[in-house]
């Protein structure tokens, strides 16, 4: 009897732990915050935010100057699913069954196809939730599993996982911090903020901290590769904004936009700093992939490209590797770089300084080929699903 109640103490103890361990985490409480503040905006933009109890009365100030096919439309029967309707049409369904649309805007064109296509397929009009889940779009709706109605869902779901949240552009599923979102190249560059050293302190985003009320600095969260994934940073009295864990701590992500450069511009007399793990972002190098400066300690903080060196000793591969197998691998980054938008994205934010000796090694009929075959790709997929 004694050793069964200390098996159950000991599981509530572990679960205790366990439990404690995962709510503390504050990347992911923050970036679940921003998420749903996100989702909340994006809500707004069609008028104003809403709680649910107020949402119908609220939502005919809303609805009162857009133009939208089911603007005087009060019962769900009577709702028109044509070539038309809108994001108000949309909003307005989600009303109808008594819903919030939880999704951002970039993923309101791909779910008014996602209505269209069921609707033609004999969809009732009855949805119980829109919403963003695990980086994919959740349409739950009556359905047997495997049916038509059950594909077309499924469909959009993958397809989903492309698509920028944000924007509609073609996107990916990034992780971010526990958290895991579609975007595009942009909006992704976008959300991992910017930190830069000035003067008596430093900015991270719109915010200026001094480095007198820095009372402490160290990294954390060594990876696999021993490279740090944080350097976190602990002020005597500025209050950092959406920090969980204490608002006096700064956590500093190392794919912040321009974290090499600032580690560079730390002062020297944090004691738990280590000083031996900074020497190796000492050097700058223009990186073969994206051509900007900014290769710091084996990997490009721009682009995220590991080094041929890096990747070779990565993968032990430190003998197989030639100058002809080095210049596929670079061409193959520089095709992926250039078709998740990066130059496009990094010419409009100039971050970095870019090699002008730089050279791109895809021809435009690779390039085309390329893009090609990736949406021959997402076309496969659908068929799969549609057997
Ligand atoms: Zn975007
Ligand atoms: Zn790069």
């Amino acid at each position: 009897m004694e050793l069964i109640t200390a098996i159950i103490l000991g599981l509530i103890i572990s679960f205790i732990v366990i439990y404690s361990v995962l709510i503390s985490n504050p990347f992911q409480s923050k970036k679940r915050n921003e998420h749903l503040d996100r989702i909340a905006k994006a809500n707004a933009d069609l008028g104003q935010q809403l709680s649910l109890e107020n949402q119908l009365k609220a939502n005919k100030d809303i609805y009162k100057n857009a133009e939208f096919v089911n603007k005087h439309c009060t019962n769900l029967d009577d709702f028109i699913i044509n070539d038309q309707i809108n994001a108000f049409d949309l909003r307005k369904l989600a009303d109808l069954n008594g819903i919030q649309l939880q999704i951002r805007e970039g993923w309101y064109p791909m779910t008014i196809d996602l209505i269209k296509e069921l609707y033609e397929n004999g969809w009732d009009k009855r949805v119980t939730c829109i919403k963003e889940k695990y980086a994919s779009l959740r349409f739950y709706t009556e359905h047997r599993y495997g049916d038509t109605i059950y594909k077309i869902i499924e469909r959009y779901e993958h397809k989903s996982e492309r698509i920028c949240e944000t924007c509609g552009e073609r996107g990916e599923i990034r992780h971010q911090s526990s958290w895991d979102y579609v975007a595009c190249w942009k909006h992704y560059r976008e959300d991992l903020g910017k930190v830069k050293a000035e003067g008596n302190g430093f900015w991270y985003n719109e915010d200026f901290y001094v480095w007198s009320d820095v009372k402490d600095a160290y990294f954390s969260d060594l990876d696999y590769y021993q490279k740090y994934k944080f350097l976190r940073l602990e002020f005597q009295h500025a209050k950092v904004k959406n920090q969980v864990w204490g608002s006096n701590k700064l956590f500093v992500s190392k794919h912040t936009i321009g974290f090499g450069a600032f580690l560079n511009h730390l002062p020297k007399t944090f004691k738990g700093l280590d000083y031996e793990y900074i020497r190796n972002f000492e050097n700058v190098a223009y990186c073969e992939v994206c051509g900007y400066q900014a290769v710091y300690f084996g990997t490009c903080e721009c682009c995220e490209t590991d080094t041929w060196a890096e990747y070779l000793g990565k993968w032990n591969k430190e003998e197989e590797g030639d100058d002809a197998e080095k210049y596929l691998h670079i061409k193959q980054r520089q095709l992926y770089w250039t078709k998740k938008g990066g130059e496009i994205g990094e010419a409009e934010q100039k971050n970095y300084p870019k090699n002008p000796a730089y050279s791109v090694l895809f021809t435009e009929e690779e390039i085309k080929k390329y893009l090609e075959y990736e949406d021959e790709d997402e076309y496969e997929d659908e068929d799969d699903d549609q057997n």
